[in-house]
């Protein structure tokens, strides 16, 4: 079947009004032989100032230029059809995103002739997965942070244990933890109302995040009115400073709690432990014994730091 004249016709139009802006480059010339008109609708530059690939090259975003235009070439020598995408300069200084579709076109010897292909505008596409990634962020966040107080839940908090038990004991080095609970919480909320008891929550939860000090140290929510302290490669001595700190730091706070029996004011009970942890100790037992040792510190009176 041979093309008439009116065939070509045919494609032409075909080509020329669709979405996808179809061209051919010279292999050899590295230079335009077509570039669809639409062009010049989509980024402003008109058809006939697309000359050769250079051009192509520099209406590209700078960042996306080299990888984009070192991919394109390997892959055309190579005799591969490939796709990329990136930001394509417009005419007003703006950028649109576009997918170029490359297909490697071939003489009867093997050699690579020419290349043909379409470009696709895929802002909207594009703006869609960004949101997507936007949204994808605003969820893990949801998902490990508490929701009333900010700061990590008890979620983020499990796995920020394992992996800092993890790696105390490959590197034999101390592991200190802090567990915080509020005294007398419940007549708190009996004297104020489960309202102001939330702020109290959120400021007592704002107050002792203070105590992680170093990169590596982590607070979370561990339950109600409780708070955890994750201390990597901290020995005993330099969690009791962190404790006392911490207790200083809430005593500075001077939140009124009339209905307190450790005083005029908030006040929190902790327990502390710290371990070098062995292949046969568990971070459940370890917790447990500094829960043991909170409990301890709420016997002997509370607003105590008690070390086990
Ligand atoms: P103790 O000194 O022995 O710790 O006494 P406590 O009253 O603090 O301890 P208890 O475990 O008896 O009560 C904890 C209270 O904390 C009861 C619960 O209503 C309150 N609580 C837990 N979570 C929240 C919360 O999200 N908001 C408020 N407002 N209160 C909470
Ligand atoms: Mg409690
Ligand atoms: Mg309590």
């Amino acid at each position: 079947m041979s093309d008439t004249p009116e065939d070509a016709a045919f494609y032409k139009t075909l080509l020329e009004s669709t979405h996808a802006i179809p061209w051919k480059i010279d292999w050899e010339t590295m230079t335009f032989a077509y570039i669809g008109p639409q062009i010049e609708k989509l980024l402003g530059w008109s058809t006939d100032s697309w000359i050769s690939a250079n051009d192509w090259a520099e209406r590209m975003h700078p960042e996306d230029r080299d990888w984009v235009v070192n991919f394109c070439i390997s892959q055309s020598k190579e005799g591969v059809d490939h796709e990329a995408d990136y930001r394509a300069l417009c005419a007003d200084g703006s950028y649109l995103w576009i997918r170029d579709v490359v297909h490697v076109v071939r003489n009867d010897e093997g050699a690579v002739e020419s290349l043909v292909g379409f470009m696709f505008d895929i802002s909207e596409r594009k703006k869609i997965e960004d949101k997507l990634v936007t949204l994808q962020q605003e969820l893990e966040e949801l998902s490990f942070k508490d929701g009333l107080t900010g700061v990590a839940n008890r979620r983020m908090l499990d796995s920020v244990l394992d992996k800092e038990w993890s790696d105390a004991r490959r590197n034999s080095q101390p592991l200190s933890v802090i567990i915080f609970d509020i005294d007398y919480f419940k007549q708190y909320n009996d004297h104020f109302g489960h309202i102001q008891g939330d702020d109290c929550l959120r400021l007592v939860a704002k107050t002792l995040s203070q105590g992680a000090t170093r990169h590596r140290d982590f607070f979370a929510r561990y339950g109600g009115e409780e708070f955890m302290l994750i201390l990597p490669d901290t020995d005993k001595a330099a969690a009791a400073k962190v404790a006392e700190r911490c207790r200083e730091l809430i005593f500075k706070q001077q939140l009124p709690h009339p209905s307190s029996a450790t005083g005029p004011v908030v006040t929190v009970s902790q327990g502390v432990g710290t371990i070098t942890p062995k292949p046969t100790d568990s971070p459940k037992t370890f917790i447990q014994s500094v829960d043991k040792s909170l409990y301890q510190a709420k016997q002997s009176g509370r607003n105590k730091i008690m070390t086990g």
